[in-house]
This record gives C-alpha cells, sequence and structure tokens, in this order.
C-alpha cells in the first residue's frame, strides 16, 4: 500500500511501531521493520552507550529501515544525537520539546526527522521548523501526553485541515479497524504503541505486559499535569498521587513522591505496585502477549478486511 508515509520511509506498510521507554529496544525495532513497518528504538530509556549497542544490535538484525525516538527532555541529548549520525541512523522522532533545536542539524546529515505533537499549534510549529512529517498523538494515548486533551478522532481533522506535510496518527491505535479509522480522518500512516508493549519482543518486564493484557477499560488515568503530564495505570503509586492531590501539593511535592526511575522500577524490573506503568488508554483492547511481527500482520488483515467493509456504505 504506498502513500507518501510509505515512500518516506522506504517501507512496506504505513504502520510506525512507536518509541517507547524501557519497551522498545534494537528486539522489537528490528522485529517490526523486518515485517515491512517502521520500527523505533526508544532512546529515553537508555544512557548513550546503551543507545549506541541497540543501534548496532538492530542493524544487525535487520538490513531494513528503522528509527531513533528521542525525547528533547533527555539530559545528555548532544551524546545521542552524536551516536545517532556516527552510525548513519536514517529517521529520529523527536517528541517533548520544540522542534527548531535539532531538526536542520539532523536533516544536514541526511537524517529523516519526524516530531510528535498534542496540538494543532505545535503541528504547525513543526511544519515551520522544516520537519519531514508529524505525529499527531491524542489523549488516549500512553505516557507522555498532551495538557489539551485532545482525542486522536478531534486532533487528526484539524492537524490535517492546517498542515500539507505527512501526517502519522497516534493514541488509541491497536488494531486493523483503527488503523483504517485514523487514515479516514485524514492520516497517512499510524503509530502503534501499547499494542506492541505486549509483545514477546518488547523489553519491558513480564509483570507488565501480563498487566496490560489484564486491563480494562477505565484503568488508566492522565496525572501529573504539574510536572510532564503522563497516562499511566491505576496502581498504588498512582492512588498515592491522588491521596497527595488531596492536600494540594505544591510541584516540589509531587517531585518528591515520583522520585527517580519509577518508570523503570514499574516497566523494566516488574513492580506493579509501587513503578510507574505507562500506557493507553486502548490497553482494554488487548489480550493476548505475541510476536510482534504476528500483530503487524493481524493490523494489516484487518484494515484490508475493515476497507473492504465500509465499501459497502
Ligand atoms: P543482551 O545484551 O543481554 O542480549 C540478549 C541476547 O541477545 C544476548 O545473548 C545477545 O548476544 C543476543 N543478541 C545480540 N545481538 C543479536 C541479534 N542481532 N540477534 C539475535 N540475538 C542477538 O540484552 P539486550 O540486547 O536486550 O539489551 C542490551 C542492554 O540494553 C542490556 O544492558 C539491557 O538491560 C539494556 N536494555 C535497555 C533498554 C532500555 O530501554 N533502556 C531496553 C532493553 C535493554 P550477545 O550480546 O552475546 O551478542
Ligand atoms: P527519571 O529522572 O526518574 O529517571 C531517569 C531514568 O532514565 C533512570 O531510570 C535512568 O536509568 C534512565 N536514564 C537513561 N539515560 C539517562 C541519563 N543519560 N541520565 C540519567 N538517567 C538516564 O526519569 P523518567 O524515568 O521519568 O524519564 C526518563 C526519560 O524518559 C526522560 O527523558 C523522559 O522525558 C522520557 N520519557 C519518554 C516517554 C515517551 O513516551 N517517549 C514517556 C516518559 C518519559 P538508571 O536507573 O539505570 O540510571
Amino acid at each position: 500500500m504506498p502513500n507518501k508515509i510509505t515512500e518516506l520511509f522506504n517501507i512496506k506498510y504505513p504502520l510506525i511501531q512507536a518509541g517507547m521507554i524501557w519497551a522498545s529496544g534494537w528486539k522489537l525495532a528490528s522485529a517490526v521493520s523486518n515485517e515491512g513497518g517502521l520500527g523505533i528504538i526508544g532512546a529515553g530509556s537508555m544512557y548513550p552507550e546503551t543507545l549506541k549497542l541497540h543501534i548496532q544490535k538492530c542493524k544487525a538484525a535487520t538490513n531494513k529501515p528503522f528509527g531513533v525516538n528521542v525525547p528533547m527532555l533527555y539530559p545528555e541529548i548532544d551524546k545521542l544525537m552524536e551516536i545517532i549520525i556516527g552510525e548513519n541512523v536514517q529517521t529520529v522522532f523527536t517528541s517533548a520539546g520544540n522542534p527548531k533545536v535539532w531538526t536542520k542539524h539532523l536533516q544536514s546529515h541526511g537524517i529523516k526527522v519526524v516530531h510528535v505533537v498534542s496540538s494543532v499549534k505545535f503541528a504547525l510549529k513543526s511544519q515551520e521548523a522544516g520537519v519531514d512529517a508529524v505525529v499527531a498523538e491524542g489523549f488516549e494515548a500512553g505516557g507522555h501526553n498532551g495538557r489539551d486533551e485532545t482525542t486522536t478522532f478531534t486532533l487528526i481533522p484539524m492537524v490535517r485541515e492546517q498542515i500539507q506535510i505527512p501526517l502519522i496518527a497516534a493514541g488509541g491505535i491497536a488494531t486493523g479497524r483503527g488503523m483504517l479509522a485514523a487514515m479516514v480522518l485524514g492520516a497517512d500512516a499510524v503509530q502503534v504503541g501499547s499494542r506492541f508493549v505486549a509483545s514477546n519482543e518488547a523489553s519491558s518486564h513480564i509483570n507488565f505486559k501480563k498487566k496490560v493484557v489484564e486491563a480494562k477499560e477505565g484503568d488508566t488515568q492522565l496525572t501529573l499535569k504539574e510536572l510532564a503530564p503522563v497516562r499511566l495505570m491505576k496502581n498504588k503509586f498512582y492512588d498515592d498521587i491522588q491521596q497527595l492531590y488531596e492536600s494540594k501539593p505544591s510541584k516540589e511535592d509531587l517531585i518528591k513522591l515520583l522520585g527517580r526511575a519509577r518508570a523503570k522500577k514499574g516497566m523494566f524490573e516488574g513492580d506493579l505496585v509501587e513503578g510507574e506503568l505507562e500506557i493507553g488508554q486502548i490497553s482494554g483492547l488487548i489480550h493476548e502477549i505475541k510476536p510482534a511481527a504476528e500483530i503487524l500482520r493481524e493490523m494489516i488483515a484487518e484494515f484490508e478486511a475493515a476497507k473492504k467493509e465500509v465499501a459497502f456504505y
């Protein structure tokens, strides 16, 4: 199914696996790329040397294109970018920051740059900064999220109306039907996160993967808006945050409760009680841990079947 996005990245399907901290190492990224999607290594949780290792392992595991996601809040971002350029990575997805800072520099090294946004305003800023494509991520998405609570269903057509560059929809998409819906709304491709957390190749802890599979509608919530808004699963850590809110906490109180490396504790070390468990609302529709290739194949088959179904309307 060739279109602007498959041509931009030289991939078979307009399906991108989200770069997620503690979940998207080289095993997941290479499995998705080998199957015709775009696999992405999530650098946010990796020290520079770890990222280098994952890029090298990914190159050995696939001869297909793959990318790296860099959250711009990352403390040693210069070191990450140096490694990305040195290792000839072809595509970088930047998120959570100003797209003007790195876009031109990366593109001068022949790298395609995509920026992740949660609003029309930042989509326009990204287009102005000269990015090759935009990911517009709705309120349903897991992890870092926009403050305005704009859902994917409303965000995609509003961004589509305003920008001319290729658009990738994210947030709440885990099936072929969801993929078709996003593309009908104006997206050229989709980015899928939560569904790939529950894959054999995701580096997340098995406890977390099982928790994702057990999740039901209403089990996630967006919180910590005063720091960086994040959608996570309700557990003891989440209850502690809610309890603290009752005492009208200062920003410092919230930072103190969050502490350090909560996300690692929850998603990588499997502490379901004290850890931060970042996942999207669509986890309620994910019922099985499977190989990433199977997830991708099933999504594409469902997408094709749904396309035929809606042709009757
Ligand atoms: P390992 O380095 O332990 O590798 C797992 C196994 O895969 C090893 O036996 C390794 O062999 C083998 N292997 C290496 N290359 C390939 C290949 N191309 N195809 C198939 N198998 C291969 O773990 P990871 O590769 O998962 O992770 C490396 C490091 O990154 C670890 O320190 C891990 O903790 C960390 N990590 C960090 C993440 C994060 O988000 N921060 C996510 C995932 C991992 P050998 O190494 O002997 O070549
Ligand atoms: P914390 O400050 O609580 O902890 C830092 C964590 O990142 C530790 O677990 C640490 O591993 C690891 N880490 C990796 N590289 C570095 C580095 N260069 N310096 C310090 N720590 C490093 O942060 P969070 O866990 O809340 O967030 C980590 C990053 O992930 C941030 O950049 C954040 O913006 C990003 N993020 C991205 C999301 C996404 O969806 N893409 C979602 C949420 C966060 P160790 O414990 O082994 O030292």
